[in-house]
Parts: structure tokens; C-alpha cells; sequence
């Protein structure tokens, strides 16, 4: 596989701790395989905890340089890491198509998408400010400052295995922290061409390390109970971030948490229902919908409600299901057999609880083990496991709603509170629906809109923190206060 790729040496099969590519301690390795055909693609370390502790110990002693470094300088080897990741966004993308499945376009795209919170971090790095305070008496002067908080460590999920990597760690890297990063065992790869590429970029020896593991819970152990680590920035499931948000408590760390989420897509029937449909297929299969902004429940005004199924079960129709190196091919497997088996159940239980479906429905598709077909569902009502579960796959799930308030009261209805959709054409309602609903982010008219200038972010069971923005640098740093008396 390596010979496909321009720069072979992007294909890694260790893992980078100080500076150091290396093995596990215990000599163990595990298979890294494309999803679409089970083909291995690389072996990688299998770390475990003495790994990961060697990790925080240098990202440490790394520290005391790199904080000390200037925010330019900072910001010059990010800004060669951006330029690294731009010219070898070909390589990268096919990495990341072949460990992860989705089609090479998208991959590229998430490449260069990644590559923006570099470009945007490295800028950060130079405004990182403090403020000079109205002092309690004329006889002293205080100021706060902000600090890089110290050690980091990233885990991150396989759904995007480059740009989560990159809008972790070159925060961390602007504020001056160092960072212990774990990738998905899924997909490794990207993660650590990444660092491939850092290192070229002039990243120091122990400021990015790597650590591979076939399961998170040995290296998460690690990673959340050494009181080195400053910070947790964690993107995952809601049940993983619960347990490491737990773990970090005894060392009282810093976290962030990227969780799951339960996207409502609310269609009113002022919509223009062709941009609805438009924007419903763009977010629901966007990644054969395994993301956690993916939308999860469909709720569409029962006046336009068989107009929009229509419309939507055709635009499925249109997409092209397949592996992601193939042309024309829009939509690529699970991601693994596991994620099948749980999108299969969540549609049994639909149709035996009355869901009709409209288009898809079980079986394989018909190109192995991973592709569950592109699935439209209709008369789905929230009795159904559906409604509560983070879907993950590429079923869209139609209901039908009567009026505004119904539409927001289900919308809420979920312990999470990521992103939410809406498409409607009425401003009063467009000021209610974003005071109203209880999530991170609310697209109105568009189903689109991550980049790297926005807060990414969840309320309530989806997370803590924000990525991107003028925020995103935030979560590295901590603020001081600065008293100086007898003046
Ligand atoms: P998903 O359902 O998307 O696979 P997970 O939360 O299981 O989400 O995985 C996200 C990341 O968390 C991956 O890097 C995974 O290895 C890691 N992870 C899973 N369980 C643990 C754990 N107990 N401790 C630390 N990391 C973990």
C-alpha cells in the first residue's frame, strides 16, 4: 500500500515518543485494517501504561522549553506544519481514506479542513493577552496573565482521524503546552503521518508524542491519573467522556469533552424544501453519518411532511455507496463490523415498532460486511430506540410534527445538546428556535457551517469546552493573577 503513496515514509508503523519513533515495551503491535475490504494495512505499537507514562514525562520536560519559546517562533513551526499538511494533502487524504473508508474527496477535504485550525492556531499563538487591573488601592498594581496550563493529553475517535488530531493539538502547541496525543485504534495512520510532518515542521522532541493502543483503557488510566497531565482533551462517545471526566477528578485536571450527540433537523412548512432536502442528505450521510453533528432525528411539519420524503428518498437515490478510493462513490462503509450490528438493530426495532421504509432498510448492501444500505425511514415516533440513540450510520429517520412548540419541546427531549438544524423562513421563529433550543450550535438554512472560525461545542451530555474560534486557545491556558503592593 505504501507504494501508492508519493512519500512512502508517511506510512509509519511506530509510534513517537521524545522525539523517539519506537515499539511498544512489551513488543506488542496491532493490525490497523481498511474497513471496505479487511485488508491490514499497517501494524502499530499496542502501548500501555509504561509507554504512556514515558509520554508525560517527556512532554514534561519539554515543557520548560517550549512555554518559553516565543509566541512567534510558536507560530513559525505551526505555520510550516500547515505547509507540510498542504503538500502532502494527497497522501494524507489516501491514509485516511484507506484506514478510516470515506470516499478520497471527502478525505481531502477533511485534510485541508484540518490544516485550517494549524493556520488559525498558529496566528492565536501571537494573541494570547493579559489585562492590567483597576488595583484595590492607589498603593499597589495587578494585572492577570495567562499561562500555557502544561502537559495535554488528546484522545481522539477514528470519525475524523486528521482534523480531530490537528484542532487538539495546535491549540495546545500555540499556548505553549506539549501534548501526549492517543488516536483511535481504528486509525492511527493519519495521526501519525501528522506528527511525521510536525517533526519536519521543527516541532521539538517530546512537545508532540504519539501513543498508539489497540484499547484506550490502559493509556487512558495512565493519561487521567498522572498528575503531570494539566489538561484532557478528549472527543469520543458520551460514556467514555463520562468515565475519563471521572478519572481526571482525583487529579482535579482540566477537560474538555467533545461528546455524542442527537442533532434534531426541524423542516417547518414555510421551508424551502428543496434546500431542506439539500441540507438533510449533505448532514445526514455526510461521512456515511458517522458524525456527532450528523443529523439524527428528522422532524418535519406534517403539512410538508410526504412532500419532503418524496424528495429525500430520490436525493438518496442519487448518492453512490462504495469503497472510498472508487470513482463517483459518495458514501463509504462503517466503520467497522461492531457499528453494523448496532446500525441494524436500531431498524429492526423501528420497523417492528411501525417505522415504514421508505428506501434501504436491512441487509448489506451488497458489497460486504461494513455497508449497511442508505436507508430513509418514515412514521418513526419517539417511542422508538431511534429517537435517543446516537445513530451512526447512514439511516435517516423521518417524524412528523403540528406546530413550533411540539417541534422544539422534541427537540429537547435528549440529554444531549449538540448541533440542531432548522429550516424555515420566518424571523420571529428563527429568534425563538436559537433561544429556545438546548444546543452548542444551530444552523438555520444550512446544514454546513464547521470551520475553523466557529466555536465547535456541546451543552448539556454532549461536552465541556469549545473548539476553534478565538475561544478554542482558552481551553489551553490558564489565568493568573499578578499583585504587586507597596508602591
Ligand atoms: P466511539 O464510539 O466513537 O468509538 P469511543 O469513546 O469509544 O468512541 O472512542 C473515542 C476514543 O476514546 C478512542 O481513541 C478510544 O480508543 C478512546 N477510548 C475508549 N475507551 C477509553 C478508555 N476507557 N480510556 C481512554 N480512552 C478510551
Amino acid at each position: 500500500m505504501s507504494a501508492e503513496l508519493q512519500d512512502s515514509t508517511l506510512l509509519c508503523d511506530q509510534s513517537l515518543i521524545d522525539g523517539v519513533w519506537c515499539d511498544a515495551r512489551s513488543g506488542l503491535a496491532f493490525d490497523v485494517k481498511n474497513p471496505a475490504s479487511s485488508e491490514v494495512l499497517a501494524q502499530v505499537p499496542d502501548m500501555g501504561a509504561v509507554d504512556a507514562r514515558t509520554a508525560v514525562e517527556a512532554a514534561a520536560a519539554a515543557f520548560k522549553d517550549w512555554r518559553r519559546r516565543s509566541a512567534r517562533e510558536r507560530m513559525a513551526i505551526l505555520r510550516r506544519w500547515h505547509q507540510q499538511i498542504i503538500d502532502n494533502a494527497d497522501d494524507l487524504a489516501l491514509l485516511l481514506t484507506l484506514e478510516q473508508g470515506k470516499p478520497l474527496a471527502e478525505a481531502r477535504a477533511e485534510v485541508l479542513s484540518g490544516a485550517n485550525f494549524v493556520d488559525w492556531f498558529a496566528a492565536e499563538a501571537m494573541r494570547v493577552m493579559g489585562d492590567i487591573l483597576p488595583p484595590a488601592d492607589n498603593s499597589r498594581r495587578e494585572w492577570s496573565t495567562r499561562h500555557p496550563i502544561g502537559v495535554v493529553a488528546a484522545i481522539t475517535p477514528w470519525n475524523f482521524p486528521s482534523s480531530m488530531v490537528t484542532r487538539k493539538v495546535a491549540p495546545a502547541l500555540a499556548a505553549g503546552c506539549t501534548v501526549v496525543l492517543k488516536p483511535a485504534e481504528d486509525t492511527p495512520l493519519s495521526a501519525l503521518a501528522l506528527a511525521v510532518l510536525a517533526e519536519r515542521a521543527g516541532v521539538p522532541a517530546g512537545v508532540f508524542n504519539v501513543v498508539t493502543a489497540s484499547h484506550g483503557a490502559e493509556v487512558g488510566g495512565e493519561l487521567t491519573s498522572n498528575p503531570q497531565v494539566r489538561k484532557l482533551s478528549f472527543t469520543g462517545s458520551t460514556a467514555v467522556g463520562k468515565l475519563l471526566m471521572a478519572q481526571c477528578a482525583a487529579t482535579v485536571k482540566k477537560v474538555s469533552l467533545e461528546l455524542g450527540g442527537n442533532a434534531p433537523f426541524l423542516v417547518f412548512e414555510d421551508a424551502d424544501l428543496d434546500e431542506a432536502v439539500r441540507g438533510a442528505i449533505a448532514i445526514k450521510f455526510y461521512n456515511t453519518g458517522q458524525t456527532c453533528i450528523c443529523a439524527n432525528r428528522i422532524m418535519v411539519h406534517e403539512r410538508v411532511y410526504d412532500a419532503f420524503l418524496e424528495r429525500l428518498a430520490r436525493a438518496v437515490g442519487a448518492l453512490t455507496l462504495g469503497e472510498g478510493t472508487g470513482d463517483g462513490v459518495t458514501q463509504g462503509p462503517l466503520i467497522n463490523p461492531a457499528a453494523f450490528a448496532k446500525v441494524s438493530s436500531l431498524v429492526e426495532d423501528a420497523v417492528s415498532s411501525g417505522a415504514t421504509v421508505v428506501t434501504g432498510g436491512g441487509g448489506d448492501a451488497g458489497l460486504g460486511g461494513t455497508f449497511y444500505p442508505l436507508t430513509v425511514l418514515g412514521d418513526v415516533t419517539p417511542a422508538m430506540k431511534v429517537f435517543n440513540t446516537e445513530i451512526f450510520g447512514p439511516v435517516a429517520p423521518v417524524y412528523r410534527f403540528s406546530d413550533e412548540d411540539e417541534a422544539i419541546r422534541l427537540a429537547n427531549d435528549t440529554p444531549y445538546g449538540l448541533a440542531a438544524y432548522a429550516y424555515t423562513r420566518d424571523l420571529g421563529r428563527i429568534f425563538r428556535l436559537n433561544e429556545q433550543l438546548e444546543y452548542g450550535m444551530v444552523g438555520v438554512n444550512t446544514s454546513r457551517f464547521v470551520s475553523e472560525t466557529v466555536p465547535f461545542g456541546g451543552v448539556k451530555e454532549s461536552g465541556i469546552g469549545r473548539e476553534g474560534s478565538v475561544y478554542g486557545i482558552d481551553e489551553f491556558l490558564e489565568t493568573r493573577y499578578l499583585c504587586l503592593a507597596g508602591l
